[in-house]
Parts: structure tokens; C-alpha cells; sequence
């Protein structure tokens, strides 16, 4: 492997490179840089993002800068603005001990009176995404005609994005001789194909096929779960994996900003970015994600496209896109820079199809595999929070006032103990909340339904041929009693002469009979109802539910959200006071 000064790199650029710790070149650096340090030449470079392109191309760019001119040498096209950003930060870090550099990112959304005034005081570099360029080359602020290079990054998704004619407009302002023009695509469609016959002579040619570090760093996962489900199965691959920081891709803006607030209201660090925020909200959003205050960002193809950041260890497609293309771009953006990565799918079983177009398109196997269940997910926090505890810093100086009375206050309790209460002071709230979790995988969701429509054995309490046991955690000191437990399941079922079997209320849970056709229909309408802090929990009933410890089910989940139960204000403040009345206690369902 050689260096970056083996490769020809001047000295005060190798400075830079030591000082952001990339010690050797990456496979595109090595493969591109001596080909533009070698000669003047077009070139085609196809590699994923997150290979290094940056540096393959910006390193000999900077090499070949007139210093003294101040006319505009190099331009370079991004289809974003955060990627335009994030090349010119990168060009400029590369260059910090080069005097005299001028770089200047342009691009739509900031202050184009600012990025005039810029240019008028002469840039070597113009960084652009095509709409903003084209703004500033008509009202004579921006000068290309001097430009010796052109560099047209991702240019596949310039022409996803629709900047086919941008290109046009933009390439009448350039120089037609003497100039070169690299182009960086992930992809090869057609397109480009196009486009490189148009406008370039001769290129080179280089692919750093699919053994680039973002392609083989990244395993894919599967997980296949009921439509329904989706964001309970999310919520839960949040929880399985403590310290995410990863995007969640999703179709459209509204269902982007509405899964970001439901993992907001749940307690996650979340954020979404999409096109419906104005640029300086997106700027925000995208600074406290790059300096990860914000874990969880959910986002659109779109607007995802100029996100740059290195360690995200998730890429979770909350569907499956259309475009098979758009997979590879999504999970392109994990993997990155050496790091291992997750690309999850979360598909429902008719998105099934689409996992094998992908494998083929990627040429990597999906592992497909089951949600985790309640007892995986906690075992995974218990032990993150061991984790924790192992390598947190002690301030001695801090605390050294307090010990002596706190040890004297806990002398009682020997070594086992005092592990096991701190761990539950932490624990005990989301082991209830898992602790009647429901099966999320769809195989077997579908099993049990089966398995309740077929059943005429006597599983449940009151199973019969017409009537099917269920479970609900509410009971006797809820206020509960069987007009208002009826009352309820018709409502939430939407089902309005629903068939009732026997009904058993116990202190903290009841059992009851529903007619057998409305069981599918219960148990889904309460996957996300609360009542106080509480999840509401139906599920088929047992058999030995009554004889099972009556669980403390006041206990509130860390992380909720979700519906009143029952269907108005009204109604429900009537049925609180009908609580408060019976109980002598107010009953609060949590707000949406
Ligand atoms: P890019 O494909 O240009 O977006 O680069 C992906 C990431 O890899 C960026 O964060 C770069 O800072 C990083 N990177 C690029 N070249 C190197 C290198 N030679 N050594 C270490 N990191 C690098």
C-alpha cells in the first residue's frame, strides 16, 4: 500500500491528511490521484459514497490551483446542499496549510448577497449545487469561464434529482476547450453513459466496483412484520440497540415528520429532515445530528441525500423504495470510512419480492431475521447500562464529601444486593414495559390468528365454538366493571353489537369472552392504547391467567405513546369520574 506522498501529494497537503488521521490512501485515492497528477484527462469514477471520493478528486485539484489567479479554476457540482457543504469543509481542511486558498461553497436556501460578495473577492474553487449557480451566473455575480476543471459529484443523483437541464444551461457558460471533466456516480445508468459521451473525450475509467469499504462493511437485515406493526417493530430495534445513530428512511415528508414525533412523544432522540422544513431548520436538524445530540433522524430519500456523517452504525428502511437504486444510496450511508454497518429493511410480507431484486442488485444475501422479543430487548439495555456503569468516570474530589454518610446508610446491604436494587432502580420500568410485549414477526402474528380461527379446543378460560378467551391488564382497581369493559372493546374495536362470552374482572386484569370473528380485530385495536402511563395489553387468554400472580400492572413503560382508549374527551372524562367515583382515584390516560 503506498502513502500519500508516494502517490505525489505535496507536503503541507500530507500535514492536513496526518492531522484528520487518514493515514493511508483508500482504494479510489490510490486508483484516481496518480492518473490526475499524471496528466490532464477526463475521467468517469464510479464508487459508492462513503470510498473517499472526495480526496481522490480534491487532493489533485488543489494541486493544480494558480494561486496568484484569482479567477475561478475548478468548479464543482453537487445535487445537494449539505453535500456541497461538506466537499468545500473537506477541501478546505485539506488545504488549511496552503495559503491563500479561496473555496467557496454556493448553494440555494443561504444569503445569496453573502456568496456574491464572496465571489467578488475571488475564488479558486466554487463548490454548487446547479439551481444557485445558474442564479448567480445570470445576474453576472458567478464567473466560470476560466474553469480548467469541472467535477460533476454524484452525478447520478443530479440526474435523479432532475438536474439534466441545469447541466445543459450550466455547461454553455463553461469553456469548451481546454478544460476536464471528472464525473463520480455510484451508479452507471444509461444516463451518465450519456452524459459522458457528451461531454467528455476519451475518459478514463475507474470502478472501484463492490469491494469499496462502504459495500463490505455493510450486513442487511430483514425483518418481515404486519403493516400495522411497523412502528411498534422500529421502537423496539431503537430499544435492541441502545446506542444507535442511524437514519430512518421513510416514503413521504408526512410520514417522516409523524414517525419523528411519535419517537419523540416515546421518550427517543429523535429528529426529522425533510423537504417541508425551511433551510435553516434543515441546517439545525443536520448540525445536531453531525454532533450527535440527535440519535435517530428520520428523513427522505431526498433530503437524506447530502447527509455526510461517518459513524452512523443503522440504516433502517421504514419501507422498502421503489427504486432499487435508492437502496444502495440508503445504506451506502452506513459502513462508512472503515466502520462496520447495518442496513435494516423493515418490509411487510408482501414488500417480500423486493428483498430478492435487492440481494441481486447488491449481490449480498439479506439475513432475515425475527424481531427481538420483549426479554432479548431488555437483556441488550441491562447489559448497556452494566456497560455503562463500567466505564463511567468517578469525580473523586465530587463525591469524597458524601461517601462516608452514604456508605454508613447502606452498610446493611451486602455487595449482591446493592448491584441488584441499582439495576432495578434503572430496569424496573422498561422490564414491564416488555414484560407482556407482544410476537412482532409476522410468520407468527399470522400463526396465532390462524391458530384463534381454527381453535374449537378449550385453550382460553371461556374458549368455546363461539366464544374466544382474551386478556386485558385492567381490572377491579381500575374502576373497571362489565358495562364499561363492553363499552370499551366496542369502541376501540369499532365493532358496535359486539358478542360477548363471560367476563371475569380480578383486581388488576380481566378475563373475558369475545365472539370468535371480532378476536383479530380486538387484540389489533389495542397494539398502541394507554391508559394513565400504561399500555394497554390484549392478548389471548391462557387458560391460568386467573391463577397467574395478578401483576402490578400501575407500573408505566419508559418509553410510550399512544391513543386514548375510548373514543372522545368527553366520553372519557365521564368514565374518569365514573373511576374516580368507584376508586376514590383519578385515572389520566396519557395524551397523544
Ligand atoms: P467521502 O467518500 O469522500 O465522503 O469520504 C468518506 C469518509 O472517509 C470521509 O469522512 C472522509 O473524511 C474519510 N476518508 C477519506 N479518505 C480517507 C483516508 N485516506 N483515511 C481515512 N479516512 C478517509
Amino acid at each position: 500500500m503506498k502513502t500519500f506522498e508516494e502517490l505525489g501529494i505535496s507536503e503541507n497537503i500530507c500535514i492536513a491528511l496526518s492531522e484528520l488521521g487518514y493515514e493511508f490512501p483508500m482504494p479510489v485515492q490510490e486508483a484516481v490521484i496518480p492518473i490526475l497528477l499524471s496528466k490532464k484527462t477526463d475521467a468517469v469514477v464510479l464508487a459508492q459514497t462513503g470510498t473517499g471520493k472526495t480526496a481522490a478528486f480534491g487532493l489533485p485539484i488543489l494541486h493544480q490551483i494558480d494561486l496568484a489567479n484569482r479567477n475561478s479554476q475548478v468548479l464543482i457540482l453537487s445535487p445537494t446542499r449539505e453535500l456541497c457543504v461538506q466537499i468545500a469543509d473537506d477541501l478546505r481542511d485539506y488545504s488549511k496549510h496552503v495559503a491563500g486558498m479561496k473555496i467557496l461553497p454556493v448553494y440555494g436556501g443561504a444569503s445569496i448577497e453573502n456568496q456574491i460578495k464572496a465571489l467578488n473577492g475571488g475564488v479558486h474553487i466554487i463548490v454548487a449545487t446547479p439551481g444557485r449557480l445558474i442564479d448567480l451566473l445570470k445576474r453576472k455575480a458567478a464567473f466560470i469561464n476560466h474553469v480548467s476543471t469541472l467535477i460533476l459529484d454524484e452525478a447520478d443523483e443530479m440526474l435523479t434529482m432532475g438536474f439534466a437541464e441545469s447541466l445543459e444551461t450550466i455547461m454553455e457558460f463553461l469553456p469548451k476547450e481546454e478544460r476536464n471533466t471528472l464525473l463520480f456516480s455510484a451508479t452507471m445508468p444509461g444516463e451518465i453513459a450519456k452524459i459522458a459521451r457528451k461531454y467528455m473525450n476519451s475518459p478514463e475509467e475507474v470502478t472501484i466496483g463492490t469491494k469499496n469499504a462502504g459495500a463490505d462493511n455493510v450486513s442487511h437485515v430483514c425483518y418481515t412484520v404486519m403493516q400495522k406493526d411497523k412502528y411498534l417493530t422500529l421502537k423496539r430495534l431503537c430499544d435492541y440497540y441502545p446506542d444507535i445513530y442511524g437514519i430512518v428512511f421513510c416514503r413521504t415528508r408526512k410520514e417522516t415528520q409523524e414517525i419523528a414525533d411519535k419517537l419523540i412523544a416515546d421518550g427517543y432522540n429523535a429528529e426529522s429532515l425533510h423537504g417541508d422544513l425551511s433551510q435553516s431548520q434543515r441546517d439545525f436538524v443536520m448540525q445536531k445530528f453531525r454532533n450527535k445530540h440527535v440519535q435517530i433522524l428520520t428523513a427522505t430519500d431526498v433530503a437524506a441525500r447530502g447527509i455526510d456523517v461517518d459513524s452512523l452504525t443503522h440504516i433502517i428502511n421504514y419501507n422498502i423504495p421503489d427504486e432499487i437504486d435508492l437502496y444502495t444510496h440508503r445504506s451506502g450511508r452506513t459502513g462508512r470510512a472503515g466502520r462496520k454497518g447495518i442496513s435494516i429493511a423493515i418490509i411487510n410480507p408482501r414488500e417480500k419480492s423486493k428483498i430478492g431484486l435487492i440481494e441481486k442488485k447488491i449481490g449480498k444475501k439479506f439475513e432475515k431475521a425475527l424481531v427481538p422479543d420483549g426479554r432479548e430487548v431488555c437483556k441488550k439495555q441491562l447489559f448497556a447500562l452494566i456497560d455503562k456503569v463500567e466505564r463511567v468516570e468517578i469525580d473523586h474530589k465530587e463525591i469524597e464529601p458524601f461517601l462516608e454518610d452514604i456508605y454508613r446508610k447502606l452498610e446493611w446491604l451486602d455487595k449482591e444486593e446493592l448491584i441488584q436494587r441499582f439495576v432495578s432502580l434503572q430496569f424496573n420500568q422498561f422490564l414491564n414495559y416488555y414484560k407482556f410485549a407482544p410476537n412482532l414477526n409476522a410468520d407468527d402474528v399470522k400463526k396465532t390468528s390462524e391458530l384463534v380461527r381454527k381453535s374449537s379446543g378449550k385453550q382460553g378460560k371461556y374458549d368455546d365454538d363461539n366464544f374466544t378467551s382474551l386478556f386485558i391488564n385492567i381490572g377491579n382497581r381500575d374502576g373497571l366493571y362489565t358495562s364499561s369493559l363492553m363499552d370499551l372493546i366496542s369502541k376501540e374495536t369499532g365493532i358496535r353489537r359486539l358478542k360477548f362470552g363471560k367476563i371475569d374482572i380480578y383486581k388488576n386484569h380481566t378475563v373475558f369472552g369475545v365472539s370468535k370473528d371480532a378476536v383479530d380485530k380486538t387484540l389489533s385495536a389495542f397494539t398502541d392504547t394507554y391508559m394513565d402511563d400504561r399500555q394497554i395489553i390484549c392478548r389471548l387468554d391462557e387458560g391460568n391467567t386467573d391463577r397467574k400472580i395478578d401483576f402490578d400492572s400501575s407500573s408505566a413503560p419508559t418509553r410510550r405513546s399512544g391513543r386514548y382508549a375510548g373514543n372522545s374527551r368527553a366520553e372519557f372524562s365521564k368514565k374518569r369520574k365514573d373511576f374516580k367515583d368507584r376508586t376514590g382515584k383519578d385515572s389520566r390516560k396519557k395524551k397523544k
